[in-house]
């Protein structure tokens, strides 16, 4: 095919085309795809304090699960789950702090700040927290641990980190994770 010809030819592809082209281009090229930097974080000093406050974010839900945004050692922005309340099933605890946190602020403040959720963030909720550039995330009860208690999608924060080339995430889960859990025993 000369390059003209390939032109034409491609010129006449659809954006499903170029989509489903994209998605054959990434699973031929995965081996050699630079890895996603999620890396495991230790606990640290700060972050107990911080959890018992998605804890309490928790506590006040409709739904026992909630999230804090700290920045510079400050909160920055507090979610909990409004699924129920606001009849929305994306009403999420870490949607809602960071939907918070941008209707009042821009959102590159949001790089390298941390998040605290009570509950290891779901696909769609890692997605928003790495498309926001967040550094950090620490989690109490895991997507394991949650999927006893409630639906879950099956797929860990740090695969979505790891899948996602561009993330550069510190990740640091199990903080707590009895207290987020009995919320649960309590609904
Ligand atoms: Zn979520």
């Amino acid at each position: 095919m000369s390059q003209k010809t390939r032109g034409r030819r491609e010129s006449r592809l659809g954006p499903r085309d170029a989509l489903a082209m994209g998605a054959g281009i990434a699973s031929a090229s995965a081996a050699a795809r630079p890895r996603a930097k999620a890396k495991p974080s230790p606990v640290r000093p700060e972050d107990e304090r911080f959890m018992r406050l998605a804890l309490a974010e928790a506590a006040a839900s409709d739904f026992p699960l909630g999230a804090v945004i700290v920045r510079e050692g400050k909160v920055v922005s507090t979610g909990r789950n409004l699924g129920v309340t606001n009849d929305d099933p994306t009403a999420h605890g870490e949607m809602a702090a960071i939907r918070r946190f941008v209707a009042e602020h821009p959102a590159k403040d949001l790089k390298g700040a941390t998040l605290y959720t009570t509950g290891e963030p779901c696909p769609m909720c890692m997605g928003a927290i790495v498309w926001c550039g967040l550094g950090r995330v620490v989690y109490a009860a895991s997507v394991e641990q949650l999927s006893k208690h409630v639906g879950q999608i099956m797929i860990t924060s740090r695969a979505l980190a790891e899948a996602t080339p561009f993330a550069d995430i510190e990740i640091t889960g199990g903080l707590l994770a009895p207290e987020a859990l009995a919320l649960f025993d309590k609904n």
